[in-house]
């Protein structure tokens, strides 16, 4: 298919014209016009882009891009070597954040809500990307992150008691620490996000309200691969998720 073509189907999939965002979405390093090899990763590090020009892709599609609002804006040093590649392989990166933590089937929320066996029954927070929702049935809180650690393969930080009893869930992928006082107000037993804050603890201890930081990595690795497969079936794509190792 042509660039053109994955880039307008995306912004309508994932309605990026509705979201303000810390990035731009879309196409941020224009590569050739056609595209048969989409590779996906969470973010555009030097290793991705090295792995996906190995594999031989047209076009990297990832959740975490450049040009961040308050990013320097010249070109240089490490910046210059991560676009310097994508030009000079003619290969492009396209960018969804916001919009593709939030969309309904596809998004990094409604992956997690899966994963952890989370029926959503309501959206918050900015913008309404954060998720609330319940566990089928309640769940002492260390039984609840075992399942999470063994979703994710990765074990979360967690603030609160073992015993304590879980149905009721809020959760936001990455960095949405900051959503924490919203979802306590939100009436739940627990909240899931990718990074703790040191003032995230206190909140707990005083709300009763667990937090569970999961890895800002490891929660945000499922809506990209979701939007490749999804692309992948839709236009005959080959697709390729390159996982990139981060404890964070
Ligand atoms: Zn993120």
């Amino acid at each position: 298919m042509l660039l053109n073509e994955l880039r307008d189907y995306n912004a309508s999939l994932l309605q990026t014209g509705l979201f303000k965002d810390y990035c731009p979405n879309g196409v941020q390093v224009e590569g050739r016009a056609e595209v048969r090899r989409i590779a996906t990763g969470v973010s555009a590090s030097q290793q991705l882009l090295d792995e996906a020009i190995a594999w031989g892709a047209d076009a990297i599609l990832v959740h975490h891009g450049y040009f961040w609002r308050n990013e320097e804006a010249p070109i240089t040093g490490i910046k210059k070597r991560r676009i310097a590649q994508l030009l000079r392989n003619d290969v492009s990166l396209l960018v969804y954040h916001l919009p593709l933590d939030a969309h309904p089937e596809l998004g990094n929320n409604a992956q997690l809500g899966k994963l952890f066996g989370l029926v959503e029954q309501g959206r918050f927070g900015e913008q309404n990307i954060a998720f609330v929702g319940s566990l089928a049935q309640p769940q002492p809180l260390a039984k609840f992150c075992q399942q999470i650690a063994h979703g994710l393969q990765r074990a979360p930080q967690v603030i609160g008691e073992s015993g304590q009893s879980i149905r009721k869930v809020a959760w936001c992928s990455g960095g949405a620490q900051g959503y924490f006082e919203l979802a306590i107000a939100q009436g739940v037993d627990a909240y899931i996000t990718g990074e703790i804050s040191e003032q995230s603890y206190h909140l707990a201890r005083e709300s009763g309200v667990a937090f569970i930081a999961a890895g800002h990595h490891a929660t945000e690795r499922y809506g990209i691969q979701a939007l490749g497969r999804h692309l992948a079936a839709q236009f005959g794509l080959e697709h390729q998720f390159f996982e990139q190792d981060n404890p964070i």
